[in-house]
C-alpha cells in the first residue's frame, strides 16, 4: 500500500448521479484541503434513470445543508411514503411496503405480535392500518412539518438532480472537465492508477481515483481487473426498458410496482412527467416483446421512444481497490425494485469520508471500507431477492422459477425465524428495519406460526383497546394532512406548467 502518499488530488471520474454526489459531498466537508476535478463526457451521457429515492436520502441532504423545498422544486419532484406492490404475491393481490413504522413496539417485540394475536382474535385489519405512511400512500394524501418524522422520500428528475448537486460541487470548488476519458494510466511499480487519458490529450493526474463512470466501470473493472461476482442466479433480472409519459393527473405519493409475466413495470410520478420501465428477464422474454409490454400498459402518450437498458446484477468483488473506489453503477447494481442505489452511493460516500485516507492509504482502512460496502450490499440483496422469492405465482415460467430458486442462506434463515416466531432478525443497524421485513413478508404471504408470549399479559379487551387506539390516531393524523398535489403546489412548486 502507498501508506507514506498523502492525498490532494482527487479524480471523479463520471458525472451522473455517483459522480455530482461524491463531488459535492467531498467538496463540501473535506474540499478545503483537496484539489476535487470531475471528468464527464456529454457525449457519452448517464444512465438516465434513478429517479426514486427512499427516506435515508435526508441524512445526505442534511450533511450538504441540502434545503428540501429547493431541491424539489429543482428537481420536479413529488413525494414518495412507499411502494405499491401490484399482483406480486399473486395476480390481483397488492400490498405496499411504506416508510416509517408500524403500531409501537415494546421492549420485548415489535408491533406486528399483537397485530397477530390480534388477527387471530378477528381483529381483521391490515398492517397497514397500524402506519400512517400506509394510509397517507394510500389515500394520496401528504404532509411534513418542520417537527415531524421524516419518513418520506422523493421522486425526482435524475438529469436535474445531477445538476443541482453539481451547482453545489462547483460552489465548494470542484472543477468539471468535459472530455472522454481513452485510457488509464498505471504506475507499473504499484499497480496504482496515475492517470487518466483524455480524448484531447490532456492528463489528469491524482493521488485518488472514484471511478463513477457507470456500468462501464472503466477504472475499477477495465484498467484495474477487479472482478465482479454475479447475482443472477438469485436476482434474475437483467434488462430495462424505460419510456416517459406526461404529467399524471394525479401523482400518488408512491411508486408503483407492477409484476408482469417476466419481470416488473415501475411507474414513478413528478411534477412535470412519469417515469416508466418495464424491468425483466431476457431468458423469459425478448426485447420487443418486453416494449409492446410496456407500451401496452402506459397511462398516457409516451413522450420517446422506448430505451433498453442491459445490466447485471452483482457486486464488485472489491469496491475500493488499490487508489481507486467504485460508487455508483461502477460498483455493481442490485436492480431498482427498492430504489437502493443512491442510497448504496450515499453509503459509500459517508464510508469514504469516515475513513478518509488524507495521510496515505492503508491496508487495515480499505477492508474496513470493503467490508462495511459488501455487508450493506448484501443485506439489501436479500431484502430484494425475498420479493421474487416470496411469491404465489405459478402463471408463467419465470415466476415458476422464482418460487423455484435457491436463495442466500442468510435470507432463508431471516424468513425461517420468522414463520416459526414472528421475530424479525436483523443484522445489526440495517437499511430495511423490522417494519420494512414485515410488511413485504406479510405483503407476499409469510404469516408467522406464533407471537411473542408478552402478549398474553394484555387481556383481551385491553389488546382490542390498544388496537383501536392505534388505528384511530393514525386515521385522525392522515385525516388531517392535505391532498398530495395541492400539499406540492404551495411547498416546492416546480418551475414547469
Ligand atoms: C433501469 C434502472 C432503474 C433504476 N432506478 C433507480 C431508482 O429508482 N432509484 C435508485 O436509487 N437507483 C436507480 N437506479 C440506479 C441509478 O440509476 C444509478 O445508481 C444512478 O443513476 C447512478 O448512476 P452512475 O452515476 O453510477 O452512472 P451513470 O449515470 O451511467 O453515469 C456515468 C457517468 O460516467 C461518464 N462516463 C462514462 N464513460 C466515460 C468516459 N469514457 N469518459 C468520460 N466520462 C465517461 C458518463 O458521461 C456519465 O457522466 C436504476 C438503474 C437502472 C438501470
Amino acid at each position: 500500500m502507498n501508506a507514506d502518499k498523502r492525498i490532494r488530488k482527487v479524480i471523479i471520474a463520471g458525472g451522473g448521479t455517483a459522480g455530482w454526489m461524491a463531488a459535492a459531498a467531498l467538496a463540501k466537508l473535506l474540499g478545503k484541503n483537496l484539489d476535487i476535478r470531475l471528468v464527464e463526457s456529454e457525449a457519452i451521457g448517464t444512465v438516465g434513470v434513478g429517479e426514486a429515492t427512499i427516506p435515508t436520502l435526508h441524512i445526505f441532504h442534511q450533511l450538504l445543508g441540502i434545503d428540501e423545498r429547493e431541491m424539489m422544486a429543482a428537481t420536479n419532484a413529488t413525494f414518495k411514503l412507499g411502494i405499491a406492490f401490484e399482483n406480486w404475491k399473486d395476480t390481483g393481490e397488492d400490498y405496499i411496503h411504506s416508510f416509517g413504522y408500524a403500531g409501537k413496539d415494546c421492549w420485548a417485540c415489535n408491533f406486528s405480535h399483537f397485530w397477530v394475536k390480534g388477527l387471530q382474535q378477528g381483529i381483521n385489519y391490515g398492517i397497514g392500518e397500524y402506519t400512517k405512511e400506509h394510509l397517507g400512500s394510500r389515500l394520496g394524501r401528504f404532509a411534513v412539518s418542520p417537527r415531524s418524522e421524516r419518513n418520506h422520500a422523493y421522486h425526482f428528475d435524475a438529469g436535474l438532480y445531477a445538476k443541482y448537486l453539481r451547482g453545489l460541487a462547483e460552489k465548494h470548488g470542484v472543477s468539471r472537465i468535459e472530455g472522454k476519458i481513452e485510457d488509464v494510466q498505471l504506475d507499473p511499480d504499484t499497480g496504482y492508477i496515475k492517470a487518466l487519458k483524455l480524448d484531447g490529450g490532456e492528463l489528469l493526474e491524482g493521488d485518488l481515483f472514484i471511478d463513477c463512470t457507470g456500468f462501464r466501470g472503466l477504472l475499477i473493472d477495465r484498467a484495474l481487473h477487479t472482478g465482479y461476482e454475479d447475482w443472477g442466479h438469485w436476482l434474475p433480472c437483467d434488462r430495462a426498458v424505460a419510456v416517459q409519459t406526461g404529467k399524471a393527473a394525479k401523482p400518488v405519493p408512491h411508486t408503483r410496482s407492477i409484476a408482469r409475466e417476466a419481470g416488473w413495470q415501475w411507474r414513478i410520478p413528478l411534477q412535470s412527467r412519469t417515469g416508466n420501465g418495464l424491468v425483466f428477464c431476457s431468458h423469459y422474454m425478448e426485447e420487443e416483446a418486453a416494449k409492446q409490454q410496456l407500451l401496452e400498459n402506459l397511462e398516457g402518450e409516451p413522450l420517446n421512444d422506448p430505451r433498453v437498458i442491459p445490466f447485471r446484477t452483482g457486486t464488485r468483488r472489491q469496491h475500493w481497490n488499490k487508489n481507486c473506489i467504485a460508487m455508483g453503477l461502477s460498483s455493481g447494481f442490485i436492480e431498482p425494485l427498492e430504489s437502493t442505489s443512491i442510497h448504496l452511493i450515499q453509503r459509500s460516500i459517508i464510508h469514504l469520508l469516515t475513513l478518509f485516507p488524507s495521510q496515505g492509504i492503508s491496508r487495515a482502512e480499505v477492508d474496513e471500507f470493503n467490508r462495511l460496502v459488501r455487508e450493506e450490499t448484501e443485506n439489501v440483496r436479500d431484502f430484494v431477492v425475498l420479493h421474487y422469492k416470496l411469491t404465489d405465482r405459478k402463471d408463467s415460467e419465470f415466476w415458476r422459477h422464482c418460487r423455484g430458486m435457491e436463495i442466500p442462506d442468510s435470507l432463508a434463515r431471516r424468513m425461517e425465524i420468522f414463520e416459526q416466531s414472528g421475530r424479525v432478525y436483523q443484522n445489526g443497524v440495517e437499511l430495511f428495519g423490522e417494519t420494512s421485513w414485515l410488511q413485504v413478508m406479510l405483503g407476499q404471504g409469510l404469516m408467522p406460526k406464533a407471537y411473542h408470549p408478552i402478549v398474553d399479559m394484555m387481556s383481551d379487551e385491553e389488546l382490542a383497546r390498544f388496537l383501536a387506539g392505534i388505528r384511530s390516531q393514525v386515521r385522525v393524523t392522515v385525516d388531517s394532512w392535505p391532498d398530495h398535489m395541492e400539499f406540492i403546489n404551495h411547498y416546492c412548486k416546480a418551475g414547469i406548467g
